[in-house]
């Protein structure tokens, strides 16, 4: 009798569980400079194709205005979060403030901070350059097996900060590094085993669907996800989610079915999300 009280307690059920399917995390707008699209705009189209949850993820900018090329700047992040909070208040819509980070060692303490006064935060790399005033985008430049391995030891870092709810696209160096060797196999092998020591999950990521197809010697494939990635994943105990990266309002849940169909191709299950007094967690 004991036990059906406790079931049915204010506190308990206060918990929702969200699946996949209803959820899209990873969110971009017009702020970070190669997006378009109002906070507003995406929000409603969330509502029309039936998603429950959104999470608006954009590019975190730096107080050193490094990676500026690619991101709002420092003193635009306080409109960015209020123009979350106008969309807050949907009946039909839970809607998340947070920031997509790339990291580095000496912002940990930044992200942190930074944590407090959010929803959450993920990670990825997308720079390679740990000069300031230099840029090296792992969209811009071809990867040698050099960068690859510094790609691989930042979003192991990254993983082990303590700080992210997941690793957004970590194949995504599959955009710029065409073939499967033996660096590209220890390297995604290195952040799976990294994500399942730290138990934060890696992402499948829709957006790299979207991006010019790669030409290799086995024939015409995705940037990313990347698909050796994903099957060597699937060997090891992985929470992984999927989300769009949308920057457009229109693909705030796009192409859904086909990071669907790669999980389920390679044998991985999606975790869900569970939302508790405004808290969205893995479950
Ligand atoms: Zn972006
Ligand atoms: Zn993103």
């Amino acid at each position: 009798m004991s036990l059906i009280t406790d079931t049915c307690s204010p506190r308990t059920m206060n918990i929702q569980t969200y699946s996949q399917e209803v959820v899209n995390l990873h969110t971009h707008s017009f702020y970070c400079g190669h997006g378009t699209g109002q906070v507003s705009e995406y929000a409603q189209a969330a509502i029309e194709q039936g998603l429950e949850v959104v999470g608006f993820t954009e590019h975190c900018p730096v107080p050193d205005s490094r990676w500026a090329r690619t991101r709002m700047s420092y003193e635009q992040m306080s409109q960015y979060e209020e123009d979350i909070r106008q969309v807050q208040q949907q009946e039909k819509l839970a809607v998340f403030t947070a920031y997509e980070c790339d990291y580095l060692p000496q912002y940990q303490s930044y992200y942190k901070e930074l944590k407090e006064n959010v929803d959450y935060l993920i990670c990825a790399i997308h720079d390679l350059s740990f000069d300031s005033n230099r840029e090296y985008s792992v969209f811009w430049n071809t990867l040698t097996k050099e960068d690859l391995g510094l790609y691989t030891d930042l979003y192991c870092k990254a993983l082990q900060s303590g700080l992210f709810l997941f690793g957004a696209h970590p194949d995504v160096f599959a955009y710029n590094y065409h073939t499967w060797d033996e660096e590209a196999k220890a390297c995604s092998k290195a952040i799976i085993e990294c994500a399942v020591s730290e138990g934060v999950a890696l992402e499948i990521n829709a957006n790299g669907l979207r991006k010019r197809k790669v030409k290799t010697a086995e024939g015409e494939r995705y940037a990313y996800p990347l698909l050796p990635f994903w099957q060597l994943a699937g060997e090891y105990p992985l929470k992984v989610v999927t989300n769009s990266d949308a920057h457009k309002p229109v693909e705030i849940r796009a192409d859904q079915d086909k990071t669907f169909a790669l999980a389920e191709q390679v044998g991985l299950s999606f975790v869900s999300y569970s939302l508790q007094d405004g808290q969205i967690q893995l479950v």
